[in-house]
């Protein structure tokens, strides 16, 4: 009888016990799925893009004839990508020819504009990532491609890699449709100036000469989303330097199950914490907003006049956080916001 009595008093306890522990685990996952919920139920954006053209010491007395040329450079790369968008072109498309637009504009350090490097040459980077497949291709350190970008797409389409450097990159270039130019057409009286003050002051590089990278992250209607940078990298780099535009999960990252984002600033920074690659982490794994995962990255783990990155997630949100003086930089969406800023 005793002995019945005990277990039918441990029964009671353990019973409560478990009720107690119901509940609590009831209570923790509708918290946790309501948490989930939020963020899953928000409402998506149809479309959604963002672009950059560099980051750095970008003094508040730009000559307002500068600002302005800067501007409409922007809000040109901007409209094509918008109305693209509204038309419907996939992701990858829109980045493509949208930093075709950037390249191709001498303003910006990437294609025509590149900055020089040591020796007095240009040796450009690019990336390209598919959010939907992860699929991906970039080159690094090719002196004759006019739209490295375009390349870099055929990197990732075209063959097995996804990384091709100098000679070989130029070498595939030449089996595709791709234009290829002497390396002088790169050149501009600009950016031969930063070179030479940058070699005065025997600085190993004029971070505050260099900005003008680009890139652009997409969300297109079916939901994709795409991210591509393109870059001379630093005024007066050394030979064979490599930055992070072409670093998967450094200065370029796609991925349909959380964001697209392309960065500008120095390269080593962005390389030495996986930037673009963190921030997605950040959104994935501890359900942090875009906002607050990029905010965290550029704010908490990069130092002050590092750089910036513009970002899309999967919802359509933008976020563009930068820690340098300003970033170019511009952002649309379906819902009709068309911005283009430089600082604040
Ligand atoms: N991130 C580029 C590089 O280091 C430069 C820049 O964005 O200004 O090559």
């Amino acid at each position: 009888m005793i002995t019945f009595k005990r277990v039918g008093h441990l029964n009671i306890g353990v019973m409560k016990l478990i009720k107690i522990s119901i509940t609590l685990g009831v209570f923790i996952f509708l918290s946790f799925s309501c948490m989930q919920s939020t963020r899953e139920n928000m409402p998506k954006k149809q479309f959604a893009i963002a672009i950059h053209g560099g980051a750095g010491v970008i003094s508040k007395n730009l000559p307002d004839s500068v600002r302005k040329n800067y501007e409409k450079g922007l809000q040109e790369a901007l409209d094509l990508g918008k109305n693209l968008l509204e038309k419907g072109s996939p992701a990858l498309d829109v980045v493509e020819q949208v930093i075709h637009v950037l390249e191709n504009n001498p303003l910006f350090n990437a294609g025509k504009g590149a900055v020089f490097t040591a020796k007095g040459e240009h040796e450009l980077d690019a990336a390209i990532m598919n959010g939907k497949t992860l699929a991906t291709g970039a080159v690094a350190g090719v002196k004759t491609v006019k739209n490295p970008i375009s390349l870099a797409r055929k990197v990732m389409t075209e063959t097995p890699h996804v990384l091709l450097m100098g000679a070989g990159a130029e070498e595939f270039a030449d089996s595709q449709d791709i234009t290829r130019v002497p390396n002088s057409y790169f050149d501009t009286e600009n950016r031969r100036k930063q070179l030479e003050r940058a070699q005065q002051k025997s600085a190993e590089i004029l971070k505050s000469d260099t900005y003008g990278t680009v890139g652009c992250v997409v969300l297109d209607k079916d939901g994709n989303l795409a991210a591509g940078t393109s870059t001379g990298g630093m005024t007066n780099k050394k030979f064979g330097r490599v930055g992070d535009a072409p670093i998967i999960g450094a200065g370029t990252y796609a991925n349909n199950e959380t964001c697209a984002i392309s960065a500008t600033g120095t390269g080593e920074e962005f390389i030495r914490h996986t930037v673009t690659a963190r921030i997605s982490a950040l959104f994935e794994y501890k359900n942090y907003s875009i906002e607050k995962a990029s905010d965290y990255v550029i704010h908490k783990v990069l130092q002050p006049g590092d750089g910036g990155v513009i970002c899309v997630d999967k919802f359509g949100n933008i976020a563009m956080p930068f820690n340098s003086a300003g970033m170019f930089r511009g952002a649309a969406d379906s819902e009709g916001l068309f911005e283009v800023k430089i600082w604040e």
